[in-house]
C-alpha cells in the first residue's frame, strides 16, 4: 500500500469515527476506544478459534465454518437464515 493510500485509508476510517460519535452525542476518543475493545476481543476469540459471532469455541458447537478474518457456528448460521427469511416474508 501507498503511503498516500494508507493515509487516505486513515482519514476515511477517522471520518467514520467522528460521523458516529457525532450521531451518538459521544466524544471521538470513546469510539476509538470501544473499536479498539472490539479489534481485541476479535483477535482473542480468532486466536482462540471460537465463533465471531456467539463466541462459542469449536468443542461447543458441531460445526464452524472459517473465513478470512472470521468464524461463524452452524447455530449462528441457522439464526442468521431464520433472520432473513423473516426480513425476506415481511418483503
Ligand atoms: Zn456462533
Amino acid at each position: 500500500m501507498s503511503r498516500s493510500l494508507a493515509l487516505q485509508v486513515e482519514d476515511e476510517a477517522y471520518q467514520a469515527l467522528e460521523e458516529q460519535a457525532r450521531e451518538r452525542g459521544v466524544a471521538v476518543a470513546a469510539i476509538g476506544e470501544e473499536w479498539l475493545a472490539a479489534a481485541s476481543r476479535r483477535a482473542q476469540a480468532a486466536a482462540a478459534g471460537q465463533c465471531s459471532f456467539c463466541g462459542k469455541g469449536r468443542d461447543q458447537v458441531r460445526q464452524m465454518v472459517t473465513g478470512r478474518d472470521a468464524r461463524i457456528c452452524a447455530e449462528c448460521i441457522a439464526e442468521c437464515q431464520r433472520l432473513l427469511q423473516r426480513s425476506q416474508d415481511r418483503g
